[in-house]
């Protein structure tokens, strides 16, 4: 039964800017694990750059414990060497140290529940709504759609940091519920799709080329942690969505 319209929305760097809050917990995990680090407090201006490249949370702990003096400067080609080969940039750095992404996951993990048990507020407050979008996502009930989450980050804690801005959408899905394909093929039986928002460009290729989503209309979200190169040449089917279009209505979106 096709009852409703669904728009599906990733949440880091669509949602919320969560930059300082990667930072800080991903710097906290890597010394739980390497104590020995030496790692800024400020953010390296190397992993705002590598941003764009991440697609799992364990990445950002593993990109921090790169950042340590002892370690060298992010193995041996810097911020550019990583960028040029990503996944053999972190599969070194996971052999480097012998880690697997299970575990920095895990490590991750346990520094945000004990950061939001210990101090919830302080915890939130290291996230930024990207202006302008909790309230056009509550005023979305005036294009009769409603609209879900799905992100690679836990659901408690998306689910946390939604709720600190009276945001309830109709599903929350995090990395525990599978790959992103998956789910919306999974919404796809319940829902009419109206569409897919991610700042991931790579993301929406993927949902593009899955069987059975192959129409359904993809935006990229302009204002997210996108890659210098990543909107131009678009492949079809993915719209750039800038955040003037997006505070308009969906009919006008592409
Ligand atoms: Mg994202």
């Amino acid at each position: 039964m096709l009852a409703c319209e669904l728009l599906v929305f990733d949440f880091d760097g669509v949602i919320i800017d969560g930059m300082e809050e990667y930072w800080w917990s991903a710097r906290r995990a890597a010394l739980s694990l390497c104590p020995e680090a030496v790692l800024p407090e400020s953010i390296p201006e190397g992993f705002r750059a590598l941003r764009p490249w991440i697609h799992h949370g364990w990445e950002m702990v593993l990109i921090a414990a790169l950042f340590s003096d002892s370690r060298g400067s992010l193995l041996t080609g810097g911020v550019d060497g990583a960028i040029r080969d990503y996944n053999a940039f972190c599969a070194e750095g996971l052999s480097r140290f012998g880690w697997t992404p299970t575990l920095l996951q895990e490590r991750l993990e346990q520094v945000r529940r004990e950061a939001v048990l210990t101090d919830r507020a302080g915890w939130l407050a290291m996230h930024r709504p990207y202006p302008g979008v909790p309230e056009r996502l509550a005023s979305l009930d005036d294009d009769d759609v409603s609209w879900a989450v799905l992100t690679t980050k836990g659901k408690a804690f998306t689910a946390e940091l939604l709720a600190s801005m009276g945001l309830t959408p109709a599903r929350l899905d995090g990395r525990e519920s599978g790959p992103k394909p998956d789910v919306l093929l999974s919404h796809s039986r319940d829902w009419h799709l109206r569409g897919f928002v991610e700042d991931r460009k790579a993301t929406l290729e993927t949902v593009r080329r899955t069987a059975g989503l192959e129409r359904l209309p993809c935006f990229l979200a302009s204002w997210g942690y996108l890659k210098p190169e990543d909107s131009t040449s678009l492949p079809d089917g993915v719209m750039l969505l800038s955040p003037e279009a997006f505070a308009g209505p969906l009919a006008t979106w592409n």
